[in-house]
């Protein structure tokens, strides 16, 4: 494996140590063969309707459970009772709701085989992105329980003698958290968790294709308290039960993870309502570059590639989308690159030394070939990894395609391709241009030792998260907050400081005393 170590949000569990891992690999094991159920939760109760098996994206003859998806009367329905359940929940003590999210993250940690299981099952994760994954969904619960309880704090503000001014934060009402897939645990608990401890009351409607994970967090989150009424979970089709919450008058705000088209298709619904205005904290897609020039190391740079964009099997919209190479540089950097691209263990994403898994359906794995066919036709091929014989899944090889112009490309191509283009030293202020005229602006990475460039590009380019000397995937909670700007988000960053904010409206106090 060429990045097996474990970094970032994994928080000290080191797959190089094999005490640390290999108990907790055959916990993990342990729940290859359980099924597990997901149905619209609604106050508590599973409700019926009709029953969608789902099966594994890596094992594709194998079923993992089964999901019911929600109808749209069902999800009105859903939001009346969050509606009910809102004033008491956003009168409960912010202490309480903290400390719900605290027990949360504790059940989380002690659940994690089994967590880690269904994400492989139902997701394809591999083991290490399993451990990130829980690891990640419980640092937003006790992170943003830790910020709620210091941003409710009431304050006090001056004012004449005789007056006394007060300002203080509040839920907004029934909020919808829309979820992705590819990280069906911890963004999707990431927004509803600081949903709930802001004291919104919460319909959460996960991606299609992980209603499972989605369940299970669910559950845990009863089990740690939450009162059931204030979230209810509606597994279910985008375009029904998505549309039918972003419709609704009765939608105080959303957090949405997703597609670009999503996050625009959300964002008209909320403003065509006949309804007080909403806000939207949208993370969608990036074209994220990394710009490398000659005084960067190729073997760092090969390493942080490798990471950034094929990790998660290119699946993370922070990924690593466009190399830009230095010309003086590019040789070296793609020779290494290859030799380094035919080593990557593509395949079953249990085992240790597995570094890319499926891509998530076959949907998925169908756009994202012919992409690679298209490029391939046109003789533009650099590298590919070997996929082993006999696989049964959906399996992307992971590839490096010639790219002549950045805007050949007009979309993201969410998997494991990377593409490359060079450039000279004097085009790099139109190439700086060209980034930023994509539109999108979510993560950066610069390989340089040369500090004048790397502050001449901060200057300049927009971005939400810019890396520098290492790979630009796998944002730690509270230490890189995560979010883009332009077509990549409305902004606020996830797992950062300000966050809370965008989920709360503001209320002053003027007491004449
Ligand atoms: N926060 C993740 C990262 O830094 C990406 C989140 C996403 O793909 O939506 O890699």
């Amino acid at each position: 494996a060429i990045y097996g170590e474990g970094r970032g949000n994994s928080q000290g569990i080191n797959l190089n140590i094999q005490s640390q891992w290999l108990p907790l690999k055959t916990a993990y094991e342990g729940f290859f063969n359980q099924q597990w159920t997901a149905a619209p939760l609604v106050d508590g109760q599973r409700l019926e309707g009709r029953v969608r098996p789902v099966h594994c994206p890596w094992q594709r003859s194998q079923q993992v459970g089964e999901v019911v998806w929600a109808t749209a009367e069902q999800t009105t329905d859903a939001i009346s009772g969050l509606q009910r359940a809102f004033p008491g929940w956003n009168a409960t003590p912010v202490e309480q709701r903290a400390a719900i999210l605290e027990k949360t993250a504790d059940l989380l940690e002690q659940n994690m085989p089994e967590l880690m299981a269904l994400c492989s099952r139902e997701a394809g994760k591999s083991l290490q992105d399993g451990i990130d994954e829980v690891r990640e969904a419980v640092d937003f619960c006790r992170y943003y329980a830790q910020q709620a309880r210091q941003r409710f704090a009431l304050i006090s503000l001056p004012g004449p003698t005789g007056e006394r001014n007060e300002l203080y934060l509040q839920g907004r009402g029934v909020f919808a958290c829309i979820s992705p897939w590819n990280f069906p645990l911890a963004i999707f608990l990431g927004q509803v968790a600081a949903a709930l401890v802001c004291g919104n009351s919460v319909v959460a409607k996960p991606a299609e294709q992980t209603s499972l994970v989605a369940m299970r967090c669910v559950e845990l989150m009863h089990q740690a308290g939450l009162p059931k009424g204030v979230l209810a979970l509606l597994p279910g089709d985008g375009a029904e039960v998505g549309s039918v919450i972003s419709s609704d008058p009765r939608i105080a705000g959303a957090a949405f993870t997703g597609s670009t088209q999503t996050a625009f298709l959300i964002s008209r619904a909320l403003a065509a309502r006949n309804a007080p205005l909403a806000p939207l904290v949208a993370e969608t897609g990036g074209q994220n570059v990394m710009l490398v020039d000659s005084t960067a190391l190729p073997e760092q740079v090969v390493r942080d590639v490798l990471h950034s964009a094929f990790a998660s099997a290119g699946q993370r919209c922070s990924a690593l989308r466009i190399l830009l190479l230095q010309e003086d540089i590019a040789g070296r950097v793609l020779e290494l690159l290859g030799g380094a691209m035919a080593e990557l263990q593509v395949g079953d994403p249990s085992r240790r030394d597995t570094d890319l898994g499926p891509v998530i359906d076959a949907e998925a794995r169908e756009a994202l070939q012919a992409h690679i066919e298209e490029f391939r036709s046109r003789g533009r091929l650099i590298a590919e990894t070997p996929l082993p014989a006999g696989l049964d899944g959906h399996f992307v090889a992971p590839v490096a395609l010639r790219l002549e112009r950045l805007d050949e490309l007009d979309r993201e191509h969410f998997g494991p391709i990377l593409h490359v283009l060079t450039w000279r030293s004097e085009q790099l202020g139109e190439l700086l241009e060209q980034v930023n005229a994509t539109g999108y602006g979510l993560t950066m990475g610069i390989h340089s030792r040369n500090e004048q460039t790397v502050a001449w590009i901060d200057q300049r380019v927009r971005v939400g998260n810019l890396y520098v000397n290492r790979n630009q995937i796998g944002a730690v909670v509270g230490v890189q907050p995560f979010g883009g700007m332009g077509l990549s988000g409305t902004g606020p960053k996830a797992g950062g400081p300000h966050y809370l904010l965008r989920f709360v409206t503001e209320r002053t106090r003027t007491i004449n005393t």
